[in-house]
């Protein structure tokens, strides 16, 4: 191993490159292979001697002593201490073995001071004595949050992950700025393109951390949700006042707080499937330890995750995380109450057009609710687009939806069947009613024949008097007609963008 590492090191030439101009092959003898995918194996080999010395506070998980991390060039040393005084007397023993013994002597490194950090979690008080190092001289900064690993630990023990959800919120957002700054320069990006960005710059920092954290907060979590809803609905062009439950259906995207219960049950999954004595399977081992003693603990989390799922929660049989099978059939009941929870949520009455019993979704099926919709990828253009979304998402002026949130004098609701059409005045003015129905306005109805007379040229006169015949029979069906059919899509999308200019507020 030594003399492959000579050898590769001795025959290692570097040059220099200006613009065009690349210099002739020089040694050096600084510089190291860091990030090489050796990196890893030789990190742990020259860790191997680091064995700071045991003491009577060291976290103890299945008989396996784990009180330190370490991560490339960081360690992480952490102890049980009381909250009330904080004696960290074992934590200055192993702060001293890393500086004195293994920096100084065995492994001819420096500890940096400036860069050593005290997080004390749930402590009421200062510490007994402060925590020092350069032989007492210097003391070790006390701090409210720090980052190991990619994970903000904040020092409120109410609060501990916080800042986790604050900063990947935050980060989150920013680049939903930068996928909606960049249309300036391409154009208005198509919902097929948006979402594939989605799941490559945005998804990753709203998913981060789920192995570690899950999600019983909903402070926390909110933060997360406010971005992914934020995007969903700048993307199909909807006010915050639309029905949430569409932005998913229609996506294919599912929502965060599904998505990372089943991200962190996949990971219980993983430990699972590691050797007994990998450190993630003792620990989760241990953590369902922890449960059964009613103690907090990741297990513990993931049962409250699961109850607390909106509108359809798990029921938890804590021996399902004993066993893979057990996990998957959770994963499954997840992804099942996902399913249901959307599902309910585009049976509304607001939402006459999506409803799921009329396109045949399945309401148990997470694949057949939640799919990004074939209609995105027939219509080119934007706008069409976007008057679509807001005709099928009650995101209109039509009276049906205007009137819902104005009440009389006397404080009741204006009933459905009082929100009449502002030109018949007969009927009430929805969506069905202004797209098939309403004869009262001239233009109305010359752009409606336009519409039918173009459907004959693109299927033909008599599917064509079918599908006309549907319109008046079956509307929300003949809706999903057009947009089910490639040619017809993109034809029915700017109907309804002309439609709704007939219907302003
Ligand atoms: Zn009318």
């Amino acid at each position: 191993m030594f003399d492959w590492m000579r050898s590769l090191y001795r025959g290692m030439e570097y040059r220099v490159r200006l613009g065009d101009e690349i210099s002739e092959p020089f040694q050096s003898k600084w510089g190291i292979l860091a990030g090489d995918s050796a990196s890893p194996s030789l990190f742990c080999g020259y860790m191997h001697d680091y064995n700071p010395p045991v003491t009577v506070d060291d976290l103890i998980i299945l008989l396996v002593i784990i009180s330190v991390l370490v991560f490339a060039d960081d360690i992480a040393k952490f102890l049980p201490v009381s909250p009330i005084a904080p004696d960290l007397h074992h934590l200055q023993t192993k702060l001293d073995y890393t500086e004195k013994e293994f920096c100084a002597r065995s492994s001819f490194l420096e500890l940096n001071a400036d860069k050593s950090k005290l997080l004390l979690i749930g402590a009421r008080n200062p510490p007994i004595a402060p925590l020092t190092v350069e032989n007492g001289t210097r003391i070790v900064e006390t701090v409210d949050s720090f980052v190991y690993s990619g994970i903000t630990f904040s020092s409120d023990i109410r609060n501990v992950f916080s800042g986790h959800y604050t900063l990947r919120a935050k980060q989150a957002q920013n680049a939903v700025y930068a996928v909606f700054a960049s249309e300036a320069y391409v154009g208005s990006l198509s919902v097929v393109h948006a979402v594939r960005i989605y799941y490559a710059r945005v998804d990753p920092y709203l998913i981060h951390g789920y192995e570690a954290i899950v999600d019983i907060k909903e402070s926390d979590l909110r933060k997360l949700q406010k971005v992914q809803i934020g995007f969903l609905r700048r993307l199909l062009g909807l006010h915050p006042r639309c029905p949430l439950a569409l932005l998913f259906t229609e996506t294919g995207i599912m929502p965060i707080r599904h998505r990372r219960l089943i991200l962190s049950l996949k990971y219980a999954k993983h430990t699972l499937e590691q050797s007994s004595n990998h450190f993630a399977n003792v620990s989760f081992r241990d953590s369902r330890v922890m449960h059964s003693t009613n103690r907090s603990c990741f297990v513990g989390d993931l049962v409250k995750a699961l109850k607390k799922l909106p509108d359809f929660h798990v029921d938890v049989d804590v021996r399902s995380f004993e066993t893979v099978e057990g996990i998957d059939n959770l994963i499954e009941c997840v992804q099942e109450a996902c399913a249901r929870h959307l599902a309910s949520g585009i049976s509304s009455e607001r939402t006459p057009l999506l409803n799921p019993i009329l396109r045949g979704l399945k309401e148990d099926s997470i694949q057949s609710v939640i799919v990004l919709r074939k209609y995105f990828k027939f219509i080119t253009v934007s706008s069409h687009r976007k008057a679509l979304s807001r005709l099928l998402s009650a995101d209109h002026f039509l009276a049906v939806e205007r009137y819902r949130h104005i009440t009389y004098d006397n404080g009741q609701p204006i009933p459905r069947c009082e929100r009449r059409c502002r030109y018949c005045r007969v009927c009430v003015e929805d969506e069905v009613h202004v797209l098939f129905h309403c004869s009262a306005l001239q233009l109305l109805v010359a752009r409606r024949q336009k519409l039918f007379a173009r459907v004959n040229v693109l299927i033909g006169e008599t599917a064509g008097n079918d599908l006309r015949h549907l319109c008046l029979s079956d509307s929300p069906r003949a809706v999903h007609r057009f947009l089910d059919h490639p040619d017809l899509c993109p034809t029915f999308a700017k109907y309804v963008f002309d439609i709704l200019k007939f219907f302003p507020l």
